[in-house]
C-alpha cells in the first residue's frame, strides 16, 4: 500500500526521529553496562551506534521510502534485509556477524516507530528462563521454546494474554509473583513448576533431581497422549463432546492435526497483527492464514475471530492510550470505528472460506445494535464483492462472543439473531467480578467458579440451548480439569483450548459420567460463596476422579496449570 505523496516528507521526519530515539537508547543501555561489567563489554554495542550514524544506510531508507512512497517500517525492513543477505554471503566470519546487528538495530527501529516494544529475546543464551516485570503478549508470542525454558514475571494473571500465549507454546511460567526479580541474580539456576505454580531459586542437588525426574515423567505420558490420539472424547455414559483448538499463533497450526482437535474453535485473529514488524496485515496476507487455516481444519471448520485488539495490551499504534483500556476502545468497538480495516478483513476471510469451512465470530459484543451493524457491513462487503465478480464464501455462519455481563442477561434476544455462541469465560470473569484479568494484586479474586460467573454460563448455555444453535467454550475454563467438570455438569458439550491441552482434556471427559458432574454442578449453583464452590468442587473430584488433581497436567489446574501466582 502507497502513501499519499504529501505524506512521504513526513514518513521520512518520522524515520529520523526513530533513529535518534534509537541512539538515546543504545547509549543508555551502554551507560548500564559500562557501569555493570566494565569499559570493555559495553564496545558490543558500537556497531549498532555507528550503523545508526551512517548516513549511507539512512540515505538508503529516506530513498526507498521516496522511491516506494512506503512507510519508515517497510523501508527499514526492506533496506535491512537487504544489508543481512549481503552480510550473509561474506566469508569472514566477523563481517558475518555484522546481520545480527543489522537485525537488531532494525528490529528497534521498527518497534520505535510501530510504538510496540519488540525485544528478541531468543539472543539470550539458550537454556535460558526469563524474570521479568511483565511480558507483552507480542514479545512472548516471539519465544523460541528450543532456547527459553521458561519465565516468570512479577505482573499479570492466568487467563493474560502473556500466560494463553506461553501455554500455546508449552513454554512453563509463572506469572503475578509479586517482588521477585530483585531476588534473582543472572545466572543462577532457578526451576520452575508450571503446573503447581513453584518457582524455586537455587535449589539444592536433591531438588534438582527430583523435578528433573518429574521431567521425565512429563515427557513419558506425553508419549502415552500420543497412544491416546484417536480415542475419541466420549463420557463413560456415552456423551460426545466436541475437543476444539484455539490458535494465537500460525506455528500453532499443525498442532490442529498433533492433538487430533475437532477444527479450530477460536483463532485470534489479532495476533497477526501482533507477529507483523509492519502493523495491520494487508487482504492478501490475511487471505492466505486464512484459507490455510480452512484446509487444516477439514470438516471441522475453524472459527475466525475478527481483530480483537484494545485491551489486554496489544494497541494498535496510532491510538492513544486509555485511562482504562478494559472498558474502552477495544474489539468490535474499534473495528467499527476503523471500519476499512474491518471490511478488508472480512473480505479476506469471504475469500479464504470458499476453501473450507470457516466462521466469523465478533468480539465484546455488548447489544444487538452491534451485532446488526456487524452483519449489515458483512452483507455490504458480499454484495460489492459479488459484483466485483470476486469469488468468495456466501451465507458464512456469524457468531457473537459472550463475554460480557450486558451480552449473557440478553442472551436469548442475541441467539435469535446469531447462527452461534462462543463463551469467553475469560472476559466474562473479568467483566462479570469487575477484576483486571492482567492484574496480580486483584489475581486472587479471579475465579470463574465463583456462583455468580456460573450462574451467567449457565444462562448463556440455556439460552443457546431453547436456540437451538451451537455454544463453544473457548476461554481458559475449558483447559481446566476442574472447571471442566462443572462445564459439563451445567450443560456445555463443546470446549476449545489450546491444543497443548486436549489430550488431557480428554482423558478427563473419557473418565467422567454426566450424571455425577450434573450433580456436582448443581449442588455447585446453589452455594453462595467463591470459596465454598472452590472447596466443595475440588472434594468431588477428589472423591470420584482423584487423578485429575495429581497428574501433570492438573492445575490446580490450568488457572493453575503453569501458571499459578
Ligand atoms: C475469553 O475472553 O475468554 C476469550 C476466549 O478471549 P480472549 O482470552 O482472547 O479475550
Ligand atoms: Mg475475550
Amino acid at each position: 500500500m502507497c502513501l499519499p505523496t504529501d505524506e512521504v516528507p513526513g514518513e521520512i521526519a518520522r524515520f529520523r526521529h526513530a533513529v535518534r530515539i534509537a541512539q538515546q537508547q543504545i547509549e543508555e543501555v551502554r551507560k548500564r553496562m559500562r557501569a555493570a561489567l566494565g569499559e570493555e563489554q559495553s564496545y558490543i554495542l558500537e556497531p549498532h551506534l555507528l550503523m545508526l550514524q551512517d548516513r549511507s544506510l539512512g540515505r538508503q531508507i529516506e530513498q526507498f521510502i521516496n522511491d516506494n512512497r512506503a512507510n519508515a517500517e517497510w523501508a527499514v525492513r526492506e533496506v535491512a534485509s537487504r544489508f543481512i543477505s549481503a552480510y550473509t554471503q561474506i566469508a569472514d566470519s566477523y563481517l558475518r556477524e555484522r546481520s545480527n546487528d543489522v537485525e537488531d538495530v532494525a528490529r528497534r527501529l521498527i518497534s520505535i516507530l510501530s510504538g510496540t516494544k519488540v525485544r528478541d529475546l531468543n539472543h539470550l543464551a539458550s537454556d535460558a528462563i526469563i524474570v521479568a516485570e511483565d511480558l507483552l503478549p507480542s514479545v512472548a508470542a516471539e519465544l523460541d521454546p528450543k532456547r527459553i525454558l521458561g519465565f516468570i514475571t512479577t505482573a499479570g494473571g492466568s487467563t493474560s494474554h502473556t500466560a494463553i500465549i506461553a501455554r500455546s507454546l508449552g513454554i512453563p511460567a509463572v506469572v503475578g509473583v509479586r517482588e521477585l526479580s530483585g531476588s534473582i541474580r543472572s545466572g543462577e539456576t532457578i526451576i520452575i513448576d508450571g503446573s503447581t505454580g513453584v518457582v524455586i531459586l537455587r535449589p539444592s542437588p536433591e531438588t534438582l533431581l527430583f523435578y528433573n525426574e518429574q521431567r521425565l515423567r512429563e515427557q513419558e505420558q506425553k508419549l502415552h497422549f500420543l497412544d491416546e490420539r484417536e480415542l475419541p472424547a466420549v463420557t463413560s455414559d456415552g456423551e460426545v463432546v466436541a475437543l476444539r483448538a484455539n490458535i494465537e499463533l500460525l506455528e500453532e497450526i499443525d498442532a490442529i492435526h498433533r492433538s487430533n482437535a475437532a477444527g479450530v474453535g477460536l483463532y485470534r485473529s489479532e495476533y497477526l497483527y501482533a507477529q507483523s514488524a509492519f502493523g495491520l496485515p494487508t487482504e492478501d496476507d490475511q487471505y492466505k492464514v486464512y484459507r490455510m487455516l480452512a484446509e487444516m481444519s477439514g470438516e471441522d471448520g475453524a472459527v475466525i475471530r475478527t481483530f480483537d485488539l484494545g485491551g489486554d495490551k496489544l494497541h494498535l499504534s496510532g491510538f492513544k492510550a486509555e485511562p482504562n483500556p478494559a472498558l474502552g476502545l477495544r474489539a468490535i468497538r474499534l473495528s467499527m470505528q476503523i471500519e476499512e480495516v474491518f471490511r478488508t478483513q472480512l473480505r479476506a476471510i469471504l475469500r479464504a472460506a470458499e476453501h473450507g469451512r470457516l466462521k466469523i465470530v465478533l468480539p465484546l459484543i455488548t447489544n444487538l445494535d452491534e451485532l446488526r451493524t456487524a452483519k449489515r457491513i458483512i452483507a455490504e462487503v458480499e454484495r460489492e464483492m459479488r459484483a466485483k465478480g470476486i469469488k468468495h464464501a456466501e451465507d458464512i455462519e456469524i457468531g457473537v462472543m459472550v463475554e460480557v455481563p450486558s451480552a449473557v442477561l440478553q442472551a436469548e434476544a442475541i441467539a435469535r439473531e446469531a447462527d452461534f455462541l462462543s463463551l469467553g469465560t475469560n472476559d466474562l470473569t473479568q467483566y462479570m467480578l469487575a477484576v483486571d484479568r492482567t492484574n496480580e494484586s486483584v489475581s486472587h479474586l479471579f475465579d470463574p467458579l465463583h456462583p455468580a460467573v456460573l450462574r451467567a454460563i449457565k444462562f448463556a448455555a440455556d439460552a443457546a440451548r431453547r436456540a437451538r444453535i451451537a455454544i463453544t467454550v473457548c476461554g481458559e475454563m475449558a483447559s481446566n480439569p476442574v472447571q471442566v467438570v462443572v462445564l459439563l455438569g451445567l450443560g456445555l458439550r463443546d470446549l476449545s483450548m489450546t491444543p497443548n491441552a486436549i489430550p488431557a482434556i480428554k482423558r478427563v471427559i473419557r473418565a467422567i459420567d454426566l450424571a455425577t458432574a450434573e450433580k456436582i454442578a448443581a449442588r455447585a449453583l446453589a452455594l453462595t460463596t467463591p470459596a465454598e464452590v472452590n472447596h466443595y468442587v475440588r472434594e468431588q473430584v477428589g472423591a470420584h476422579w482423584a487423578h485429575f488433581l495429581h497428574t501433570g497436567l492438573s492445575h490446580e489446574s490450568m488457572a493453575d496449570l503453569n501458571f499459578q501466582r
